[in-house]
């Protein structure tokens, strides 16, 4: 997950490959609860892994309830079987709707039946989206239920501590239907609690909006062994005697909200060479899930969709786009993927019906009437409807930076807009939202698009040894988001790999022909692979080894052989993947990305750098003396510098940075500020 301040995504050109969705947070959240009041212990397998369940796991575990991690990926979770073994209890539910809603009605009924007391709260939006109409259904069953804050929100007070008798006759309760389905949701799933021996009727008042959250509801409720009697949609029965039964095993299917920013990929990107289009698995055509009707709404813009049971396949259909009118009430998440859609069609489109987006992580009307109009739409909103004209020609395009608002689908659907036709970057704030669904979406997107590698970004950092490059680069990647070329490694790589090898490196071997030309063979078939933080040759992990100065000055010689710089060339290239490139070495900006964005020689005193070096090797038990540091350094540098192949210099459109009077953090500050300047959001 990209924790940074912002994400800069380069523009994107095309795409192809296949997806592995994450789970489906609908369907996590509501088999975890399910599973948690059944009796017997359900194993689950795929489930969503992400903030909001993370919320829903954490509740539960409050609330007594065991949940096993198993070691093949399964959740196992121990039902209470009706019981409550916590009865008093405050939790946090961020700003997860899939956990505040249900469990206000699970516990408000568990509270009574059992002479609980629990206060639910959540982040500040969460006490601005509604509750009212669920606690007014509650409250008809007799639940206490107070507001702590503000009527009609969260946060809640939920029972007395004392047991309180229900309410429960023929008269049906009645909710509202037309804020959010959640509500009967939450109601459905708590009710088999209290249907001991009487039926129990649901009266839908106003009309039913996003109806086939609903279907998943009663699907799940079916497999745990309720059979929920529904006439139209107006009336629902759950029949006396109810009780939820563990199914034994269920499992999650992908997120079908997901999916769609995959199908509007496979619609709106061209094919990459070699590919046929995007496959997104983990979920098909015969999903439970409503926002799979995506596919209808994808398919009337031009999308060419095909699939099975439980994968879909897409591929560029009409282009541009066929601008849509569209209601779009049934695939209320999915349908803000259409919006960004629409950027590309060949007119206005309106989604209409979708007034359910005001009342949702965020005022979902707003934030992309704001976003697209950014990024040069003509947006008109109104109360339910969005309408979209595109920017009327590619130079009608801006470069935005897209304010995300704590919203993960504004944050996923808004990195459609890098296949921009002006080729213009797209600008994620906080792209950590969306943990809320898809924590690795933007590692999973970039996986299957593609871009000239001249339209990757590149910084590239060079200077002698001990200069801080190394710190200072992957500090700055971190900051942005970006991949890291610690091209020193390399080297290094090359003069361990050569002594395993029983290859002489000193002066009088490299002076053989022979001997060289085996280096650069040695250089070009070595087995190298970088895994986060560790570096692996031949499948050992040769990180420590690598750090020695024993390394380091081996590193140095070899590296003045121009057959292994040669082979290590397309190693480094390599490196330069979305969404950029922080490169620390002695040539990146001279010879490895002489076109690199910014460029940067980073240097310190000589005596400087001998202080740090020695602080870092006495921290890893290594006895050295400073003044043999020194004299190594200064070895190094002249042997690094004075080389006839790439020697150490600074690139001629470089900026220079001396760091010997400066925090680390003070360097990464005055990089970014230089990086910034370089960025097409500079002037946004
Ligand atoms: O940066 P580090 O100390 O890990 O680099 C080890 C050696 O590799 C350097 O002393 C230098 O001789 C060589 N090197 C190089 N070109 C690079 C990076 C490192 O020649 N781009």
């Amino acid at each position: 997950m990209y924790s940074t301040d912002h994400l800069d995504i380069p523009p994107l050109v095309s795409a192809g490959g296949t997806v592995q969705l994450p789970g489906s947070k609908s369907i996590s959240n509501r088999v975890l609860l399910l599973a948690a009041l059944s009796t017997g212990h359900t194993d689950i397998t795929d489930l969503l892994d992400s903030d909001d369940t993370q919320v829903m796991l954490q509740a539960l575990s409050t609330l007594g309830c065991r949940v096993e991690q198993r070691p093949d990926g399964v959740v196992r979770v121990h039902g209470l079987g009706g019981n409550l073994p916590v009865k008093t209890a405050a939790l946090f539910l961020g700003n997860a709707g899939t956990a505040m809603r249900p469990l206000t009605a699970a516990l408000a009924v568990l509270a009574c039946q059992h002479g609980g007391r629990f206060d639910l709260s959540g982040v500040a939006r969460m006490h601005e989206r509604p509750i009212g109409d669920l606690v007014d259904a509650l409250r008809q069953l007799g639940c206490p239920i107070t507001y702590t804050l503000n009527e009609g929100y969260p946060p809640l007070c939920l029972g007395t501590g004392e047991p309180t008798e229900l309410s429960i006759d023929d008269a049906p309760i009645q909710i509202r239907g037309d804020v959010s389905s959640q509500f009967l949701t939450a109601l459905l799933l708590a009710l088999p609690l209290a249907a001991r021996s009487r039926d129990i009727h649901i009266d839908v008042v106003g009309e039913l909006i996003s109806r086939p959250y609903i279907e998943i509801t009663l699907n799940l409720m079916r497999r745990f062994g309720i059979d929920v009697k529904r006439d139209e949609w107006k009336r629902f029965t759950i029949a006396a005697g109810s009780q939820y039964r563990s199914p034994g095993r269920i499992p999650v299917e992908g997120d079908a909200s997901s999916a769609s920013y995959f199908i509007a990929l496979g619609a709106i990107a061209p094919c990459s060479p070699g590919c046929d289009g995007i496959t997104i698995k983990g979920v098909g055509l015969a999903s439970i899930q409503g926002d799979i009707r995506f596919i209808e709404a994808a398919r009337l813009m031009g999308a060419d969709i095909s699939g099975d049971d439980s994968a879909l396949h897409i591929r560029r259909g009409a282009w541009p786009l066929k601008a849509i009118d569209l209601d779009c009430n049934h695939i209320p998440d999915a349908a803000m993927t259409l919006a960004v859609m629409a950027l590309y069609a060949d007119g206005p489109s309106t989604l209409r019906n979708i007034a359910s987006w005001r009342v949702k992580e965020t005022d979902r009307i707003v934030a992309m009437a704001t976003e697209c109009r950014k990024l040069g739409a003509m947006v008109e909103e109104g109360p339910d409807f969005i309408r979209i004209t595109p920017p009327a020609t590619p130079s009608a395009w801006s470069s935005a930076s897209i304010h995300t608002y704590d919203d993960h689908r504004v944050a996923m659907c808004f990195s459609l807009a890098a296949f921009n036709p002006a080729g213009l970057p797209v600008r994620i704030e906080d792209p950590k939202c969306v943990g809320k669904t898809f924590p690795d979406y933007f590692e999973t997107l970039f996986e299957v698009c593609q871009t000239p590698p001249a339209n990757i970004p590149v910084i590239c950092i060079d200077g002698p040894t001990a200069s801080g490059k190394g710190t200072l680069a992957a500090a700055l990647a971190r900051r942005l988001g970006y991949h890291l070329l610690d091209s020193g490694a390399l080297y290094r790589l090359v003069g361990l790999a050569a002594e395993r090898a029983g290859l002489a490196t000193d002066d009088a071997a490299l002076r053989s022909q022979d001997q060289t030309d085996r280096l650069g063979e040695l250089a070009s078939s070595m087995q190298v692979r970088f895994t986060g933080e560790h570096i692996l040759l031949d499948g050992e992990d040769v990180t420590e080894a690598l750090r020695s100065e024993a390394a380091g000055m081996a590193a140095s010689r070899v590296s003045a052989v121009p057959q292994v710089r040669s082979a290590l060339l397309g190693l480094q290239h390599d490196f330069r993947k979305l969404p950029g490139l922080v490169a620390d070495g002695r040539d990146m900006g001279t010879v490895v990305f002489p076109d690199a964005a910014l460029k940067v020689f980073l240097t310190a005193s000589a005596g400087q750098r001998a202080l740090r070096r020695h602080k870092q090797l006495i921290s890893k038990g290594f006895a050295v003396s400073i003044d043999d540091l020194l004299a190594d350094l200064i070895r190094r540098d002249e042997r690094d510098s004075s080389r006839s192949h790439a020697p150490l210099k600074s690139a001629e459109d470089a900026l220079q940075l001396d760091n010997s009077g400066l925090s680390i953090e003070q360097s990464i500050e005055q990089m970014l500020i230089w990086w910034q300047d370089k960025t097409a959001f500079s002037k946004v």
